[in-house]
């Protein structure tokens, strides 16, 4: 059996093998091109090219893709192969440098809110060379921007790494003042991903999982989380197979997967790699769920990557755990040890606390999606209210520099920036905040709102936008000083001041934070056509426009998408509720309540006692005359919500007439799964599904 070290990375045409394939200018200037953003010459592009086709085909490849990730979340490959025709019926295999730096697809099939027309329908994906080309299924891909003829990001990459180059920027901008010339700064991310794992031969009996990730009925197990088993309890064995097969696929693919684990649900598991840059992360990341659903499949399982397939149990999310690297690998979000680097983390802390405090609205429309709604707020994930958790320690150190006070800990003197040492902060991860949507962990922060079926982009490209503005505001500040420690710590202590609303320490999943977060003037967008709208708040797309990460074209139609988003996955929900009702449950019920009403009539002539046939015949029969009376409603709701011609006022007719329905048909429909035969039940229960893979 081959070892881990001999195969990690060998899908991956990564810098070994680029210094093994290409001559020594032709590395250097492709590093180049990779580490400061060059342009990449097309004689290099050629050779480049050259060396990546003979090594793809090495290893197996017939095709190479620009693989990108269009506005839909997921990604989007298509397949040319390498070959090309010769005379006498031969081929040769052929792989150009401008087939490698740029290709055009027909744009005109995926969502551009509105961006490009379809007369217009060309786009053109461009290589990243920051990530490296890797094979899947016999197929080279190549990572890609996608954008409009015009330029504009018809994607998810291109804005994250303008949102990378922005608070690449900024930060530079601030390292400076503290005396430090640095090549780059990179956000660094670790996405910890959850998900469920359920028997593929049930899974195709159920439409609603089929259709929409989640189940729409389903009455409770006798049993589910409550006795705390399954967290990190022994995985078992099918599951096991799953996650040897899928850690050598990843490790082949160069993703540092590291964690695996069983997560508090029955059936829910948890997968985290190594944090890397932000956008191999979240390259990767996309790559993982690819994988997981593939290998699934494989081992006669399906992944579910749904925020909430099982009503009454937990749901799925991805934690994004966030922070700024330098080029050397210094952690700006590590507090150090010497009065400078103190007082460095505590205005790189400070950019953090106010970004959120400021653009909290964008990073709650950042994860909202019709599946998250299910998580967010519910007693089980962070709230739908963006509040950041600091811990003891370090809330103590703020609280001494807002009021002048000594530290509660040790000190007689009050604390001075830049020239006293901070207490040691404890990186536990034991003791914290769990209930937290956005926590400090000790070097860096961890933003829990995230889906697990979410693109990590979305998110990332709010956080470093914001996290950059912030940076300059400072800079523009500090770098006018005269004395610098001194305005430092006055910047500091009013930045604490201004944003200290957007701390919470306490627990989240309290009543009481709700009013408390009121008072305190924080949102609360309980669902995603609440929230939605904040994406064209005028101080949202001043901030984007700025940093040039969206144009207000880029903005707006990023804000129709995830609109038209939401309207149409309740839409395919809905219609699958009404579907299973009318051609599975209603049938089902009628013929259950026949046979009992048969049995009821023979009995009955025997003279033998009917009191179970005859109630639980009256049960059902009042059962499916309810179940037809809501889905009527439900019927007559979904045509309203579709008539609706505006983007808010259909998503929302969605949110509040629909949805409504759909649970009031469930409720009918579950109601009744305990009274009827297991064998009359057209779909697989709770029970088969939460605790079949052994
Ligand atoms: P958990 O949250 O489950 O307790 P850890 O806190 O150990 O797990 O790590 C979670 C993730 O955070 C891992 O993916 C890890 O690589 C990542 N991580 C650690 N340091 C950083 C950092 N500086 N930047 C981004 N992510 C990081
Ligand atoms: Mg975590």
């Amino acid at each position: 059996m081959k070892q881990v070290q001999e195969y990690f990375g060998s899908m991956v045409f990564n810098d070994k093998v680029m210094k093994d394939k290409l001559s020594s200018d032709v590395y250097k200037s492709l590093k180049k091109t990779i580490q400061e953003g060059k342009e990449l010459d097309i004689t290099v592009a050629n050779t480049v090219a050259q060396a990546m086709k003979d090594w793809a085909i090495e290893n197996g490849a017939t095709h190479y893709t620009h693989w990108f990730q269009p506005m839909t979340g997921v990604t989007a490959e298509k397949h040319d192969s390498f070959i090309n025709p010769e005379d006498g019926g031969a081929v040769i295999m052929e792989f150009k440098g401008k087939e490698l730096v740029k290709g055009e697809p027909d744009a005109s099939s995926f969502p551009s809110g509105g961006l490009r027309a379809t007369c217009e329908a060309r786009g053109y994906t461009a290589w990243d060379p920051t990530s490296y080309a890797f094979i899947k299924d016999k197929v080279l891909c190549i990572p890609t921007a996608f954008c409009s003829y015009t330029g504009e990001a018809l994607d998810k990459k291109t804005p994250l790494l303008r949102s990378m180059q922005a608070l690449n920027k900024s930060a530079k901008r601030v390292l400076k003042l503290f005396g430090k010339d640095v090549k780059t700064v990179k956000t660094t991310v670790g996405p910890e991903q959850e998900y469920f794992l359920v028997d593929e031969s049930l899974y195709n009996k159920r439409k609603d999982l089929i259709y929409t990730g989640r189940t729409l009925f389903g009455a409770m197990a006798p049993k589910g989380q409550e006795l705390e088993d399954h967290y990190f309890g022994v995985i078992k064995p099918r599951v096991q197979a799953f996650m040897n097969d899928l850690n050598e696929e990843l490790w082949k693919l160069g993703i540092y997967v590291k964690t695996e684990h069983n997560e508090v649900a029955p059936a829910q598991h948890e997968l985290a790699p190594v944090f890397t840059t932000t956008n191999i992360a979240a390259d990767h990341n996309q790559i993982t769920m690819e994988i997981m659903q593939k290998v699934a499949r494989r081992n006669g399982l399906v992944c579910l990557l749904h925020e909430k397939p099982f009503k009454g149990v937990n749901g799925s999310g991805k934690h994004n755990n966030w922070s700024m690297s330098t080029d050397k690998g210094v952690n700006l979000l590590e507090p150090g040890e010497t009065p400078s680097e103190n007082a460095q983390f505590l205005l790189f802390l400070m950019a953090v606390i106010k970004a959120v405090d400021e653009y909290q609205d964008l990073l709650r429309v950042s994860v909202a999606s019709a599946g998250n709604d299910f998580r967010l707020g519910a007693n089980e994930a962070p709230p739908a209210i963006i509040s950041i958790f600091l811990g003891s320690e370090l809330q103590d150190v703020l609280d001494s520099i807002e009021n002048d006070t000594p530290l509660k800990e040790g000190g007689k003197s009050l604390l001075r920036i830049g020239a006293d040492v901070l207490p040691p902060l404890p990186k536990d991860s034991t003791d914290r905040n769990r209930t937290s949507p956005f926590a400090f962990t000790g070097n860096k922060f961890e933003f829990r709102a995230l889906g697990s079926s979410d693109s990590i982009s979305c998110a990332n490209i709010m956080l470093n936008t914001a996290v950059a503005e912030e940076l300059d505001g400072f800079a523009e500040v500090l770098e006018k000083a005269k004395d610098f420690n001194l305005e430092l710590h006055e910047l500091i202590k009013k930045t604490i001041k201004e944003h200290k609303r957007i701390i919470f320490n306490g627990n989240g999943y309290d009543e009481s934070w709700k009013d408390e977060a009121k008072a305190r003037g924080l949102l609360n967008l309980k669902t995603t056509p609440e929230a939605l709208p904040y994406y064209l708040d005028k101080k949202n797309v001043r901030l984007f426009t700025t940093h040039g990460i969206y144009n207000e074209n880029e903005i707006n139609a990023r804000y129709i998408i995830a609109q038209e988003h939401y309207a149409k996955v309740v839409n395919i929900e809905a219609l699958t509720c009404l579907d299973m009702v009318n051609k599975d449950y209603l049938p089902a019920l009628s013929k259950y309540s026949k046979a009992l009403v048969d049995t009821l009539v023979a009995k009955k002539e025997l003279g033998l006692n009917v009191d179970y046939e005859y109630s639980v015949s009256k049960i059902i029969s009042d059962g499916i005359y309810k179940i037809f009376d809501i889905k009527t409603k439900l019927e007559e709701s979904l045509k309203e919500a579709q008539k609706e011609e505006g983007l808010e006022e259909k998503s929302m007719a969605y949110m509040e007439k629909v949805l409504p329905k759909m649970a009031d048909l469930r409720e009918a429909v579950d109601s009744l799964e305990s009274y009827v035969d297991a064998s009359y039940w057209p779909v697989p229960s709770y029970g088969d599904l939460l605790f079949g893979v052994k």
